[in-house]
């Protein structure tokens, strides 16, 4: 029986922030609805499957999963959520080519990560000791992650200034070592000039802490958090686009769909990227300078994605992820592409799937920019093909049994991005780190997700655990750091 003093939550989007907010809710006495506009449920956490194989759409790699950080706290007050993952290597949880003769492999953990570069390049010794100390040392002021309360961390703010490059130079002079940290700008969106060396030093400090992958397709979590949400009282809406939020009074009547539905709650929680809400939305949302971020946030790292089915027993496993350098000339890039071997549920030796992703410009697929999913027209397909077979070439030389080893191959651009995420500019990581307020200027709507925080489903996890603190009126970083 439905209770009726129980206060009910709508959270418009069903990806990694909106399933984790909704979890958090519904543990806390919420009844939850979650509105997605896709047919399957997860966004960033969304698998699909052509054949017999399953490839992830968003997430590969997952950090913030070690003991003491806030994935993996997160999920143990989510009462042990049963997740399927695996760690990569412990001594190449990279594998990084610089270039075509030159290998290094990331050993998991701060000291050995140190005592690897050291011995690869001894010039550099104390310039690497200085600058892992200056990572771990704005990596730790991100509070939450390491489920600490928020403290005010005023060195902090000139690191936010600051390029991931400007901070490396100060203790590195070896091209080659720069070269080879710029692998973390694929995590990050965006080259050592344009990112900053407070995200760069954040993602590059999990990463070195320990990195772990998903089995069975990413899609299994989004699995797991919807049977949460389901056995505390909820519901998962999948095609359900919200199209309107009906505002009076700084204060939400109802959220309407596509097919014109009606939906109305207590409070309502929108993960989707902000620049969507400003369409569907009257009235004002946000403070002025807020709105004017949100609206001008341009997000340049885009990209094209090459799935691969291999044959049988022709391409092995690899348990560590791969970046191949490649020059892409363009600032806002990093020069990697980024490639994965996905874990089946009982992985073995050999790979059932490869993916590639490469980042790109949105500009590259500007032209299509009117078309529509699986209609973009055959001029869109012989750019496609073409690239996808200028970048397996490129791959192959450095991985000689890949050319050989294709069954069959899928391919994805910045388009598809936008209209399967809801990422304005086919952006990879979305409006990510535009540290936007949880509240808004309308009572019962908050927000939540990478524009809150950070990309990737560590930030998504920080941004659910702030909304969902927010609303619940209480301290939830003390109760999940004592789970
Ligand atoms: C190709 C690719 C590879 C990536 N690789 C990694 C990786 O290896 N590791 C990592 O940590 N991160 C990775 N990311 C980034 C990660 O997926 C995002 O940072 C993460 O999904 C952000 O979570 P979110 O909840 O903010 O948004 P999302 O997970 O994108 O969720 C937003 C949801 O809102 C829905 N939505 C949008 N508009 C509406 C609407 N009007 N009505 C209803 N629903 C709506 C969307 O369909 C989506 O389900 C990758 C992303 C891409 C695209």
């Amino acid at each position: 029986m439905c209770n009726p003093n129980q206060y009910t939550a709508c959270v418009i989007g069903g990806g990694i922030s909106g399933l984790f907010t909704g979890a958090l809710l519904a543990k806390n006495g919420y009844k939850v609805t979650i509105l997605e506009k896709n047919h399957i449920i997860g966004g960033g956490l969304q698998s699909f499957r052509r054949g017999d194989a399953l490839f992830n759409s968003g997430v590969q790699a997952l950090v913030g999963y070690n003991e003491n950080q806030i994935v993996k706290q997160t999920i143990r007050y989510l009462d042990n959520l049963p997740l399927h993952l695996m760690p990569t290597s412990a001594t190449a949880q990279e594998m990084i080519w610089v270039d075509k003769k030159h290998q290094y492999c990331m050993p998991r953990g701060k000291s050995a990560y140190l005592e690897y570069l050291v011995s690869q390049f001894p010039q550099e010794t104390e310039g690497i000791h200085q600058l892992l100390d200056a990572i771990y040392e704005i990596g730790y002021s991100y509070d939450y992650i390491w489920l600490k309360k928020i403290q005010i961390h005023p060195e902090i703010i000139k690191y936010s200034n600051l390029s991931a490059d400007v901070l490396i130079r100060q203790y590195i002079k070896d091209e080659m070592l720069i070269k080879l940290l710029e692998y973390i700008g694929v995590n990050v969106g965006g080259g050592l000039k344009t990112m900053s060396a407070l995200e760069f030093s954040m993602l590059l400090m999990l990463y070195i802490e320990g990195s772990y992958r998903y089995q069975g397709g990413a899609v299994l979590c989004a699995n797991e958090l919807v049977n949460y949400i389901s056995k505390h009282g909820g519901k998962i809406i999948n095609n359900c686009e919200v199209k309107k939020i009906s505002v009076a009074d700084r204060h939400i009547k109802y959220v309407a769909t596509q097919n014109d539905k009606k939906y109305i709650a207590d409070v309502f929680v929108h993960s989707a990227s902000p620049r969507l809400l400003l369409q569907y939305t009257q009235g004002e949302i946000f403070r002025k300078s807020t709105k004017l971020r949100i609206e001008n946030q341009i997000s340049r790292f885009s990209g094209f994605a090459i799935y691969l089915e291999l044959k049988e027993e022709t391409f092995p496993f690899i348990n560590s992820i791969v970046f191949v350098h490649k020059e892409f000339n363009n600032e806002y890039l990093p020069d990697y592409i980024y490639i994965l071997t996905p874990p089946s549920l009982n992985q073995g030796k050999w790979a059932k799937t490869m993916e590639i992703l490469v980042p790109a410009p949105f500009s590259n697929f500007k032209k299509w920019e009117q078309t529509k999913v699986e209609n973009r027209g055959a001029e869109y397909n012989i750019m496609k093909e073409a690239y996808a077979e200028e970048i397996i070439n490129y791959v192959s030389e450095f991985y000689p049994a890949l050319k050989n080893a294709i069954k069959h191959k899928y391919t994805a651009t910045g388009l598809t991005v936008r209209d399967y995420f809801g990422n304005p500019d086919g952006a990879i990581y979305g409006q990510q780190g535009l540290y936007i307020p949880v509240k808004t200027k309308i009572d019962n709507l908050f927000m939540t997700g990478q524009a809150v925080q950070n990309q990737g489903v560590c930030g998504a996890v920080v941004s659910s655990v702030l909304t969902a603190e927010t609303i619940l009126q209480k301290s939830l970083i003390d109760e999940i750091a004592k789970a």
